[in-house]
């Protein structure tokens, strides 16, 4: 079956070639993009300020949503909302809601499934399906805005940090970041969005020259080649030696500090040895005028695929102190939304709870 395009996949000089094409004045394409991007519409019908026969032409000719949530969960405390979606191809994404006291931060997915089959993650560990198109990036944030609004709330920070690997669908990720940071439009700030990656070293690079204000995270979880490689696949292709020297360029280049994520697995990267290891590797991040990064531990959150336990808050504790203790930031991040599989890792299609029934 023949799809319409989709509406969100659009950028602003297309859409307005688009309309100059069905001879529309110039201003329409403006007023459109506010629509969509700050009263939020996603109906046809909702842009009452554009003629009927126009508003006919949009619904005919493209398609105003490809998520249709299906499953909403919130977590006991309420903080963290977990939505799964489905797609116009029956696939399915989800996406993550968490309240702090000030900060309403959404983590978005970017693939169906992940190729890069990290073992301990519910992500990876159901293959690649396909990439998101950028339309489907924006509209999890949209949708989520749309929520918040209602009850006169916005969305502070996006996190890349759902399902799949940004760094392997780099184009559509980047176009989604950009239509959300529009200034006529949803207008988020560059600086409120973070991308983590596995350690894509040439999208490193590559994301390196763009010197975006956009805050980069890579995902650690170990301080030598042989356990990185065992829990990381992508390892065995782009080494730690070869990693770090991306991540050094990119602290060099951007003078922007870097986060590094530390799922901590009891016994296998929580020990001392590990974190006397990673201050060691991390010790060129330590400028003269500021130390250039920082590292986040979290205690592993559990998934149907990976028998390896979360570390004790003790370990944790221990694990942080030395690497404060060698001059390296780090932090111990609350696990959110366990409860709701919503965690980092816990994301899949069908949901894993899904599957064991
Ligand atoms: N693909 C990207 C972003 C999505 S994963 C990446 O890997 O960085 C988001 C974060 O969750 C990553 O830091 C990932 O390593 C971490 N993660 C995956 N499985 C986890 C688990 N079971 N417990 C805790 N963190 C996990
Ligand atoms: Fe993919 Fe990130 Fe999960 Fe690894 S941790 S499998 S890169 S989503």
């Amino acid at each position: 079956m023949e799809r319409k395009p989709f509406i969100y996949d659009l950028d602003f000089p297309a859409l307005a070639l688009q309309l100059e094409q069905w001879g529309e004045p110039p201003y329409r394409a403006a007023q459109i993009w506010h629509g969509l991007y700050r009263n939020l519409w996603n109906r046809p019908e909702e842009f009452t300020n554009l003629p009927h026969s126009l508003r006919q032409r949009l619904a005919e000719a493209f398609s105003f949503s490809h998520l249709t949530p299906i499953q909403e969960l919130s977590s006991k405390d309420r903080q963290t909302v977990k939505t799964l979606f489905s797609l116009p191809d029956d696939k399915g994404i989800e996406a993550v809601l968490m309240r702090y006291e000030r900060r309403r931060t959404l983590c978005i997915s970017t693939q169906v499934g992940c190729a890069m089959g990290c073992v301990f993650c519910a992500t990876g560990q159901m293959g690649f399906l396909r990439n998101l198109s950028s339309g489907e990036i924006v509209e999890q944030v949209l949708y989520y805005a749309r929520q918040l609004a209602r009850v006169g709330e916005k969305v502070t920070n996006v996190v890349v940090m759902g399902m799949g690997e940004p760094f392997h669908n780099y184009d559509q990720t980047l176009a989604a970041i950009e239509r959300l940071n529009h200034p006529e439009g949803f207008h988020l700030g560059a600086r409120r969005f973070t991308i983590s990656t596995v350690g894509v070293v040439p999208a490193i690079r590559r994301f390196t020259q763009e010197k975006r204000q956009i805050n980069l995270a890579i995902s650690l979880h170990a301080a030598d080649d042989e356990t990185r490689s065992a829990l990381l696949p992508i390892n065995r292709k782009y080494p730690l030696s070869v990693l770090l020297e991306a991540c050094r360029d990119y602290v060099a280049q951007t003078k922007r500090r870097i986060s590094f994520e530390w799922a901590l697995i009891r016994d296998k990267n929580d020990t001392p040895e590990q974190a006397y290891r990673l201050a060691h590797l991390l010790q060129p991040f330590r400028k003269p005028e500021a130390t250039l990064c920082h590292v986040n531990v979290i205690p592993l959150n559990p998934t149907p695929g990976f028998s390896g336990k979360a570390t004790t808050m003790e370990r944790a504790r221990q694990f942080c102190a030395i690497l404060e203790q060698n001059g390296i930031p780090c932090t111990i991040r609350l696990r959110r939304g366990i409860d709701i599989q919503a965690g980092c890792g816990q994301l899949a299609y069908p949901a894993p709870e899904t599957m064991r029934r």
